[in-house]
C-alpha cells in the first residue's frame, strides 16, 4: 500500500465552476479516510481525479510521492471497491480473486497463483467459499472478493464510492461493521467517498468534510464529534 497526497486540487468542467476547489489532503500509508459532503460538493470528482478518470485543472497528486497526474489508471495501481462489486457472475470466488492475475498472462505460475488467492482469501476469511459463485454469497462476502482481488494484484490503495448506498438499513449496518473490522486488520490506504454521517463517523481514521468543492475540515470523528 501506499500514500496519497492531494497538493491544492483543482477541478473546472467545461462550465469553468471549480467543482473541486483547491483541496490539499495527506494521506498516510495504511490510512482509512472518508470523503464526506452532500451530494454535489464534489466527492466523485476527487475520487476521479485519484483513479486518473478525470483530468485534473491544477494542482498536484501524489503516490507513494510520485507524481501521477499524467499516468493513466492502470499505472496508478488503485482499487477501485464499487457499489455493485463488479464481479464476474460465472466465475467462481477463486477464478474472482485470480482474475487480475489472469490478465497479466505469462507472469504468474500456476503455484503462485494459487498462493496468493489462497492467502488473500484466508485474510479475508473466504477460504470455504472458493469455489462458489458470486450469486450464492452475502453482500459482505462479495463485497471482500473484490477486496480480495485487489489484493492480489498488491494495489497501492482501495477507493470505495458509495459501497452501501443502495443496500437496506439492516445489511447496511452489517458492512459497515464488516469494513470497519477489515481496515483494522488489513491495514490498507483507503479514501471512502459518503454522504452518510453515521459511515463517516463510525469508519475512518478521519474525516474530510466538502462542501462546494472546498475543504471545509479534516479531523478524526473524535475530534469532529467533540467539537462544539
Ligand atoms: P458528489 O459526488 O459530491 O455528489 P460530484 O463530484 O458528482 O459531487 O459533482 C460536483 C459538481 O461538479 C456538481 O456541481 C456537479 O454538477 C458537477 N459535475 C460533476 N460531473 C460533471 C461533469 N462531467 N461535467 C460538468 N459538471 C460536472
Ligand atoms: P483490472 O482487473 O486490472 O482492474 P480492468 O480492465 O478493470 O482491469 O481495468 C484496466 C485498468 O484500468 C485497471 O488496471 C485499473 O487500474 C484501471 N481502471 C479502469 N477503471 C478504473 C476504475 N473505475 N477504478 C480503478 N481503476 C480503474
Amino acid at each position: 500500500m501506499a500514500s496519497i497526497t492531494l497538493q491544492n486540487i483543482v477541478k473546472e468542467y467545461d462550465d469553468g465552476f471549480p467543482a473541486v476547489n483547491d483541496v490539499s489532503i495527506d494521506i498516510e500509508d495504511g490510512e482509512f479516510v472518508i470523503l464526506v459532503g452532500p451530494s454535489g460538493c464534489g466527492k466523485s470528482t476527487l475520487l476521479r481525479m485519484i483513479v486518473g478518470l478525470e483530468d485534473i485543472t491544477s494542482g498536484d497528486l501524489l503516490i507513494g510521492g510520485d507524481r501521477v497526474n499524467d499516468k493513466p489508471p492502470r499505472e496508478r495501481n488503485l482499487a477501485m471497491v464499487f457499489q455493485n462489486y463488479a464481479l464476474y457472475p460465472h466465475l467462481s470466488v477463486f477464478e474472482n480473486i485470480a482474475f487480475p492475475m489472469r490478465l497479466a498472462k505469462g507472469k504468474f505460475t500456476q503455484e503462485q497463483v494459487k498462493e496468493k488467492v489462497e492467502r488473500a482469501a484466508g485474510m479475508l476469511e473466504l477460504t470455504e467459499h472458493l469455489q462458489r459463485k458470486p450469486a450464492n454469497l452475502s453482500g459482505g462476502q462479495r463485497q471482500r472478493v473484490a477486496m480480495g482481488r485487489a489484493i492480489v494484484r498488491d494495489a497501492n490503495a482501495f477507493l470505495f464510492d458509495e459501497p452501501l448506498s443502495n443496500l437496506d438499513a439492516k445489511l447496511r449496518g452489517q458492512m459497515r461493521a464488516e469494513i470497519s473490522q477489515l481496515q483494522r486488520s488489513l491495514n490498507t490506504t483507503s479514501v471512502y467517498v459518503t454522504h452518510d454521517q453515521t459511515e463517516a463517523m463510525t469508519l475512518g481514521d478521519r474525516v474530510a468534510v466538502l462542501k462546494k468543492g472546498v475543504l471545509q475540515q479534516i479531523a478524526s470523528p473524535r475530534e469532529l464529534y467533540e467539537q462544539p
